[in-house]
């Protein structure tokens, strides 16, 4: 973005922050990659539609919850990063139980941390949403990825969303404009549209169970998963009836490093930083072990992780 870029988005009355060449790794839980070239952290929704449509058409635009299933190349991203966690962070009880076939729903901001909204539902009376407590991405991320665990997946929870497209354009929208599977989430429109918030609907529960179950899904992550060092969960999707942890210990993969990115010994479907890896480090790990599993056991996986930008 140059000066003239930049004065237009002043002069359009931009409230939120502006940030030049801001580096990646300040964003992404694997603390490593690259910078964007440009940060926009919007005030509000209002100002995240009059950025959107006062970007110039041609640069890219890259919406970013967490950045807990983001790797950015080192060589940085050549557009705007438009962070959601900082703004669209409202969350609330959208209708009581009986409003929706005997569903409490919940409307949340997509730059709401999905731990957050697990705990709220919790206390407020709705279960199913406690697997949400360990994915440390924003509602936004979990919408975009699917995001899912111990059985629980995002979209099999939604109602309704609400999205924000490039000429900042606000639709609702429903579960059905979406082609949605593991992990995969394609809008049957082709359009590009970014989630800014979404309604919810879980079952009554009990808030004491809840919570019980909440500690319980931490405590196993803990004892499965390298919490200690920057990582981006699971690095692989399981293919059908497998799964890639299996896959790549079975390769004997587990210890695998380049420069400072490594299969964890813990969980070897995680690549962790151990302190001063670069994306390439990382980039290079998962090329190392998908090329290694294909070889040996003929199974293609596929990455769950996002990678962007440009190589060093
Ligand atoms: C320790 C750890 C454990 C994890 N465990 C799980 C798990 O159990 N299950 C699971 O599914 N994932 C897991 N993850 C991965 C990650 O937390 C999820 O994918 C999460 O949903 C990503 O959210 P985010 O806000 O961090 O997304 P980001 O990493 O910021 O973005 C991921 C993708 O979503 C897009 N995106 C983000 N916000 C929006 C938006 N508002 N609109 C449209 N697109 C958007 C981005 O452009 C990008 O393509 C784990 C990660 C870590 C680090």
């Amino acid at each position: 973005m140059n000066m003239a870029e930049m004065d237009k988005l002043a002069a359009a009355g931009l409230r939120g922050e502006v940030r030049l060449r801001e580096p990646m790794a300040r964003h992404t839980s694997w603390r490593a990659g690259g910078s964007a070239e440009r940060a926009l952290l919007p005030a509000d929704l209002d100002d995240l539609a009059l950025t959107l449509r006062v970007l110039a058409p041609h640069e890219p635009v890259l919406v970013v919850g967490l950045g807990s299933n983001l790797l950015v190349r080192d060589g940085g991203f050549a557009g705007a990063v438009v962070f959601t966690h900082h703004s669209l962070i409202g969350i609330e009880v959208e209708a009581e139980v009986g409003a929706t076939h005997g569903m409490l729903s919940f409307r949340a901001g997509a730059g709401v941390p999905a731990p957050h909204l697990a705990r709220f539902v919790a206390k407020h009376g709705g279960a199913g949403a406690e697997w949400m407590a360990g994915v440390p991405g924003t509602v936004g991320g979990a919408l975009a990825m699917n995001a899912g665990c111990y059985g629980g997946e995002t979209w099999n929870h939604v109602v309704a969303v609400e999205t924000v497209d490039r000429a900042g354009m606000l639709r609702h929208r429903a579960p059905s404009d979406y082609e949605i599977g593991y992990r995969h989430v394609a809008l049957k429109a082709r359009t590009d549209e970014w989630f800014v918030s979404a309604v919810f609907g879980f079952q009554p529960g009990e808030e004491r169970a809840s919570m019980e179950r909440i500690k319980e899904l931490l405590q196993k992550r803990v004892a499965s998963q390298p919490l200690n060092q920057p990582n981006a969960g699971s690095v692989f999707r399981n293919p059908p009836g497998d799964h890639a942890a299996r896959l790549i210990e079975s390769c004997g993969l587990k210890g695998y490093a380049v420069g400072g990115a490594q299969v964890s010994r813990k969980h070897a479907n995680f690549i962790v930083n151990e302190g001063d890896a670069s994306a390439r480090d990382i980039e290079s790990v998962l090329r190392h072990v998908h090329a290694t599993v294909r070889d040996r056991t003929g199974v293609d996986l596929v990455a769950e992780v996002r990678i962007v930008g440009d190589a060093a």
